[in-house]
């Protein structure tokens, strides 16, 4: 039996844990670097040895203090950082320094937009959500356990202690989803919104934006939050999204069968599209917070702040809103446009290079430049097509000088050589012929050539006008302008 979703009420709240971009870890001097050998850049301070001191790494706290402020929060001029204690073999201290009662920032509040999908994933209607942040605070990551060979037969654990004390921004929000997709859009919209201002690389793939989220159902109408479970091990937005699902559906299920919820950890088995328990947490973890004897408060001043404020760059959020008041755009595509800032950049310069041709410029843009630069891995600011040059092809197909279908060919060998439009467009005789004359003669040859479908077109079969376009343009080689054989076309044939 399906279960009655319409019902029940998702309840969902996040925890993003981001790697800020600084080129040292947080209380030593050792590098940050991502794939190293095991274990190279470690000390005495990030090993834990008895007596090592950590010292703050002020680029950490400038690159939270961006953070904090891209997404909505307050910062607080005072913050303390805290001993957390717990055992586990890759945190060698015995404890991991992070905040608790006295973060870095709190009480965020946050506008994304944000859209229900159907089946096929395909967002329709987006609409704007406020949700609050209750903090931001900064912290250092653990090192990683890694397991190597077969069960019970030649099984090893290494540890490797390279992520050992890595500046983490860790963003925890209210319980204020309601779905999975709006987890989905949040999360991304974080990513983003860290890259934006330079704040972390936010890849999930490198490990340096992982997410957790916290789920449980109550019946509509109910105030009690119900059981909730603790979701990890979602390595990508779309995880988990669908780790979310099979989540409520899974309490929706058992509650409805009169089944109880524990409270625990589970983790996502992307391979079974399942989730499966990890612990279960009878009570909260006691972790045995205080104060960290071994730094001073993390005072920050009001200018600090200030600078840092208006240090931000504009925002995707407002660049996008700005982009369908200024370019016309609808919001799709004012959202792609501004997926990432150097992608932004480039629409914006390739749109003065165009001569204002804004919607031209986005379509060409989102239709084919996105799509060579999506092959060859490459981010818009290393595009072989500089924006100039992208402006400057939608201006030769805007006067008509090339077809639209001659363009995308010349956008190709542009990506391929780093050629300019013109040069192309010389070097290949492309220039479009929309000379009637010309047009005409071409379309005296066809008709001749087709008596056939002269004759079933002018008994009514008028599915056959394509087929004279498409003769015409072969015979001119693809040159003639489509629009002029078109119009002359229909002249010709009602004659
Ligand atoms: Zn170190």
């Amino acid at each position: 039996m399906k279960p009655e979703t319409d019902k029940w009420e998702t309840i969902i709240g996040l925890e993003v844990h981001a790697q800020l971009s600084t080129e040292s870890k947080l209380f030593c001097g050792c590098s940050t670097r991502f794939g190293d050998e095991p274990n190279a850049n470690t000390c005495p301070v990030c090993l834990g040895l008895p007596g090592a001191l950590p010292v703050l790494n002020w680029r950490a706290v400038e690159l939270g203090a961006r953070a904090a402020l891209a997404l909505g929060l307050h910062i607080n001029e005072l913050s303390i950082f805290a001993r957390k204690n717990y055992f586990y073999p890759d945190l060698p201290k015995g404890y991991q320094i992070s905040q608790y009662d006295q973060p870095f920032s709190a009480n965020g509040t946050l506008e994304i937009m944000t859209a229900d999908r159907d089946e096929a994933g395909h967002a329709h209607e987006w609409r704007p959500m406020i949700l609050r942040i209750t903090r931001l605070h900064l912290e250092e990551d653990a090192g990683k356990n890694v397991h190597e060979g077969l069960p019970d037969v030649d099984r090893y654990s290494y540890i490797d202690l390279n992520r050992s004390g890595v500046p983490l921004a860790e963003i925890v929000t209210e319980p204020d989803f309601r779905s999975s997709w709006q987890a989905y859009d949040y999360v991304n919209h974080v990513r983003r919104a860290l890259q934006w201002v330079g704040a972390s690389d936010a890849d999930m793939e490198k490990g340096n934006l992982r997410c957790e989220a916290n789920v449980s159902v109550r019946r509509k109408g109910e105030t009690q939050f119900g059981t909730k479970v603790e979701l990890k091990n979602l390595n990508s937005v779309r995880f988990m999204q669908k780790a979310v699902d099979f989540e409520v559906e899974r309490h929706i299920e058992t509650l409805e069968s009169g089944g109880r919820l524990v409270q625990e950890t589970r983790l996502w088995d992307e391979r079974l599209s399942e989730t499966r328990p990890m612990r279960s947490k009878e009570e909260a973890h006691d972790y045995r917070y205080f104060p960290e004897p071994d730094l001073p408060p993390l005072v920050v001043t009001p200018e600090f702040i200030e600078d840092a404020r208006e240090l931000l760059p504009e925002l995707p959020g407002p660049r996008a809103k700005r982009f369908t008041r200024q370019y016309g755009l609808s919001f799709t595509d004012a959202s792609q446009l501004t997926a990432d800032r150097s992608l932004a950049d480039y629409y914006e310069n390739a749109v003065e290079a165009s001569g204002g041709n804004a919607r031209a410029t986005a379509n060409w843009i989102r239709s084919e430049l996105l799509r060579e630069l999506e092959n060859a891995e490459l981010a818009a600011d290393k595009s072989p097509v500089a924006a100039a040059e992208l402006g400057a092809l939608v201006r030769l197909i805007d006067e008509g000088t090339i077809s639209g279908k001659q363009g995308k060919d010349v956008l190709v060998e542009m990506f391929g050589t780093g050629k300019s439009a013109s040069a192309i467009v010389q070097e290949r005789g492309l220039i479009q012929v929309s000379d009637t004359g010309e047009i005409d003669r071409v379309i005296e040859e066809v008709i001749a050539a087709s008596p056939k479908q002269l004759e079933q077109y002018r008994t009514g079969k008028e599915s056959l006008f394509g087929f004279f376009v498409g003769q015409v343009m072969k015979a001119s080689k693809g040159k003639a302008n489509p629009k002029i054989v078109n119009e002359r076309l229909r002249q010709r044939l009602r004659a």
